[in-house]
């Protein structure tokens, strides 16, 4: 099942999700419809509170990157086949450089802005069965995990840039808000009349 993305503006963005357990009620149906709803968006990532629950759930699929012609072919073989599912995880460590992308996030529609991060991190999470994992992530792989991290922590890309291009956003956030703008797939606005 599709379910609505929430758009810039609704709170539960806004939220520091909370731990879940296994007994988290239908947790395998909210998965596979996040994973639909993420491929059918052609996300690279969806965090529980973009479809409107506070929880520590996201997920990855790394697969449209590996459509890039600007990367090597291990790092192409690599992200085709990085798809998880993200319980509860931590951030270990960031090392490494810092590192210029220009992302993107379903919430934002539209909107794409050079944000900085380190490209090197240490995590630990619960997959889909609950087993404890540890992984090195680098370049792209990374950079999803830390947009998802920030968003169980109530953060978003936007958060990031300077000042002055917060201004001169301000007004498409607005009108995302409002739902006064164009896009392809299932959303919900939270200022919508
Ligand atoms: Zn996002």
């Amino acid at each position: 099942m599709i379910l609505p993305i929430m758009a810039y503006g609704d709170p539960t963005l806004r939220k520091i999700g909370k731990e879940i357990d296994k007994d988290f009620s239908n947790l395998p149906d909210l998965i596979e419809n996040m994973t639909e709803t993420m491929n059918q968006a052609n996300g690279v990532g969806l965090a529980a509170p973009q479809i409107g629950k506070a929880i520590r759930l996201f997920l990855i699929d790394a697969s449209p990157f590996a459509e890039s012609d600007e990367l090597d072919e291990a790092e192409i073989n690599f992200l085709k086949d990085y798809k998880r599912v993200i319980i509860n995880p931590e951030i270990i460590s960031e090392e490494g450089e810092d590192w210029v992308f220009n992302e993107g996030c379903l919430s934002i529609p539209n909107i794409n802005e050079d944000v900085t991060r380190k490209d090197t991190i240490i995590v630990s999470y619960l997959d889909e069965n609950f087993e404890q994992q540890e992984e090195t992530l680098t370049g792209l792989a990374a950079r999803i995990f830390q947009h998802e991290y920030d968003h169980i922590e109530g953060i978003l890309f936007t958060d990031k840039i300077s000042s002055l291009k917060k201004r001169l956003l301000k007004k498409k956030l607005e009108n995302i808000s409002k739902g006064k703008v164009e896009v392809s797939y299932r959303m919900k606005f939270p200022k919508a009349k």
